[in-house]
């Protein structure tokens, strides 16, 4: 644990790919997962017929590990992610790779990286890429039998540079999952068709899309690649229940911290789209920035302007995020077992 840091201006990184020294790799064959090694070779080599490559059989997680205030290094909650992935498994027909080895995974690829780590204060953070595809030839449509799973790290630079300033959101024209789908699981393919959605948007000015349920189109799913927070002018949290939303691990932490420490009202269950202009307070949580406050939603023609304005997170989203990162950061005591210290 004493390898020195590594020469980088952490305060100035982005959100990039950054190679680091050493990547976990097991392959799953004759239906089993073989040990795994710990590995320099950021290669990889399948055949051209690979499952994935034809059929887009992947899944990954996404999680941090971080210094925190006392020097410890450590990653929150990954056994969530552990069994997320396992869901995600599931539901392609992909054999799941047990939670508890996942977590030692997570735990020898960061060590392997130490030097990687970012140090306590500078915003930066070591992102963990988790992820599982179909290695073998596939053409015939039918899930692989050979698997490989991979987790590899990079340095990510602060999610707010200068300070967390609200975004604008569109409600798009496109749906992200259907109902019945594959939207509650972590897999790439939601994300190949969800391209097109957010350089749209962008291309018109917006920084995310809000995606409405694909039946009705009256109820509030999810963004690309975050869950919904509100906060109602009494200030009672509601996030939108739906079985096509990914289960945020942030999300579902963020609620446990307004219960239970802030001791604020919550509440998960369908959210309209009509009820949204009532609200005082919208966040998007994820792992990436935890919390990102939006300003604005537009949607077509017409303007959700929330109370809490465009210069800074609103009262309580900003209560929630400062909770949530000390907890995070070790400056707060959490609820046992949510910081797994890399030891
Ligand atoms: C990963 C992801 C999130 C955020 O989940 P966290 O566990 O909080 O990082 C939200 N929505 C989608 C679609 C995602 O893929």
């Amino acid at each position: 644990m004493n390898m020195e840091k590594k020469n980088i201006d952490w305060a100035n990184l982005g959100f990039g790919y950054i190679q680091t020294d050493k990547r976990f790799v097991s392959n799953f064959k004759d239906g089993k997962w073989d040990d795994g090694i710990m590995t320099e070779d950021s290669q990889v080599v399948i055949s051209e017929c690979a499952g994935v490559l034809q059929y887009a059989q992947t899944i990954f997680e996404g999680l941090k590990a971080y210094t925190t205030e006392d020097g410890r290094v450590v990653c929150f909650r990954p056994d969530l992610n552990a069994s997320r992935l396992a869901d995600s498994a599931r539901r392609l027909e992909m054999p799941v790779f047990p939670e508890d080895r996942f977590v030692d995974a997570v735990v020898e690829t960061v060590k392997a990286n130490i030097g990687y780590v970012p140090p306590y204060g500078s915003g930066a953070t070591l992102y963990i890429r988790p992820y599982m595809f179909g290695s073998n030839p596939v053409i015939g449509v039918k899930p692989a039998d050979e698997y490989q799973f991979r987790i590899f790290c990079t340095p990510v630079g602060p999610y707010f540079k200068g300070g967390a300033k609200p975004i604008t959101i569109k409600v798009s024209d496109f749906d992200r999952a259907a109902p019945h789908g594959t939207g509650h699981i972590k897999a790439g393919l939601n994300y190949a068709m969800s391209l097109h959605a957010i350089v749209t948007a962008h291309k018109e000015g917006f920084d995310e899309n809000m995606y409405l349920d694909a039946a009705t189109r009256t109820k509030v799913e999810e963004t690309g690649g975050a869950n919904f927070l509100f906060v109602t002018k009494d200030g009672k949290i509601v996030t939108p229940k739906s079985d096509s939303i990914l289960p945020s691990i942030t999300r579902r932490s963020l609620m446990v911290v307004a219960k239970d420490i802030l001791g604020l009202e919550v509440e998960e269950r369908e959210v309209y789209f009509d009820e949204v202009k009532d609200f005082a307070e919208c966040g998007l949580c994820g792992t990436a920035a935890v919390i990102s406050p939006v300003g604005k939603i537009y949607d077509h023609g017409n303007e959700i302007c929330f109370p809490s304005g465009m210069d800074s997170m609103g009262p309580v989203t900003k209560k929630l995020y400062d909770t949530l990162t000390g907890i995070q950061m070790g400056r707060i005591e959490g609820p046992e077992g949510w910081i797994k210290v890399i030891e």
